[in-house]
């Protein structure tokens, strides 16, 4: 046993910890390099093109926002042929004792949603909020290398993301501890394994009442989007306060670009505010029941259209986060409204349109920032 202080990234508050961790044997297999742009762009595609047709890929049943937001459960197809119990593939392993098995065709869409239940429906519904932003993360660095195909540091963050999800897939718990929190973090056992993990928790509003955080999908993308900026920039999981700000934007910057991908949220959305993406709405405001649980607030644990001014980087990271989060927003917003104003596009999909381009941008910026690191602000 080694008992020892780590770094990790959490939803909210505190940012380091003291673990006991047990080493064990690797589970997995080594590190796949791949050479040239041919080769980053076919390890990079989630799509197994022998997946299609009778019987195979998967399907899955999730939950894209949680169980106070009046939408549908998503229904999804994911053409991959490495999806076991748990659920769990190649990148994204169930860490949780009890693992649910699939139908007789191998699918995990067939569970009903039961509050309280997160021992089926919920586990598989964070596995494909997990797989959603995973592959919307590798098609993103696919364009941004045909884009940029002699950009060094584009082609280091593939090769980085590759490496990273091949050699140390995301061991995730969705019953993990209770705490009001949810985190991800990475770090090495006393046999030199490397480990990274996202630990979903789980808390009790009231004496009789609990609540899970693996069922607000904007707290699986958060913890996601840890894992993948860490996965492609591993330097950048530090607790220097810039990287700390600049990942936990990430996280929620991330939650929002993959709601905006399902067409149902977009919708419901624009139905809600009729339109105007400045009124209060489900986007903006990050994993509202846990708002509304821990904080006794109707925006949510973060509001990300809250206008918050850089005052320099002093101060606590995920405070820090909101002004480059809020300012992503606003551009998101912005460019909508231009779109629908300027290229007379309809509101649905102009959102689903900028929200596209703009998650693209945004995954070239991550493979940008640093290099300015001395002089950068988010002013
Ligand atoms: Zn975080």
């Amino acid at each position: 046993m080694l008992k020892k202080t780590i770094f990790k990234t959490t939803l909210w508050a505190s940012a380091t910890a003291v673990f006991m961790l047990t080493s064990s044997a690797s589970c997995y297999a080594s590190a796949s390099s791949a050479s040239g742009s041919g080769g980053l762009l076919e390890s990079l595609n989630p799509v197994e093109t022998t997946a299609f047709g009778k019987k195979k890929g998967v399907k899955i049943k999730m939950r894209v926002q949680g169980p106070s937001v009046d939408l549908p459960y998503e229904e999804q197809f994911f053409p991959r042929g490495d999806v076991t119990e748990g659920s769990s593939d190649s990148q994204l392993i169930y860490a949780d004792r009890k693992r649910v098995a699939s139908s007789d065709n191998g699918d995990f869409s067939f569970y009903s949603f039961r509050r309280g239940s997160v021992r089926t429906a919920d586990s598989v519904s964070v596995y494909g909020n997990l797989r959603v932003t995973s592959d919307l993360f590798q098609n993103d660095l696919r364009d941004v290398i045909r884009l940029h195909p002699s950009d060094a540091k584009v082609r280091r963050a593939a090769i980085n993301y590759l490496d990273s999800t091949s050699t140390m897939p995301l061991f995730y718990f969705v019953k993990g501890e209770e705490m009001e929190n949810a985190y991800y973090t990475r770090f090495q056992a006393d046999d030199g394994t490397r480990y990274r993990m996202m630990d979903l928790g789980w808390y009790r509003p009231t004496v009789t009442r609990r609540e899970y955080t693996a069922q607000q999908p904007d707290i699986v993308w958060h913890e996601a989007g840890h894992a993948l900026v860490d996965a492609a920039r591993p330097d950048l999981f530090s607790d220097s306060p810039k990287a700390g700000a600049y990942h936990e934007a990430w996280g929620d910057t991330n939650a929002m670009f993959t709601l905006l991908t399902h067409e149902s949220a977009r919708k419901k959305l624009i139905f809600d505010v009729r339109g105007d993406l400045h009124q209060p709405n489900f986007l903006r405001s990050m994993a509202e029941e846990f708002g509304k649980s821990v904080l006794g607030t109707n925006t949510g644990l973060r509001d990300l259209d809250e206008d918050v001014k850089d005052n320099g980087f002093v101060g606590e990271v995920h405070d820090k986060s909101r002004v480059l989060a809020g300012a992503v927003y606003d551009i998101v917003a912005k460019a909508y409204e231009d779109q629908m104003r300027v290229n007379g596009v309809l509101p649905s999909k102009a959102l689903g349109e900028v929200a596209d381009y703009l998650r693209t941008q945004w995954v070239y910026t991550l493979t940008l920032v640093g290099v300015l690191w001395k002089t950068m602000s988010f002013g």
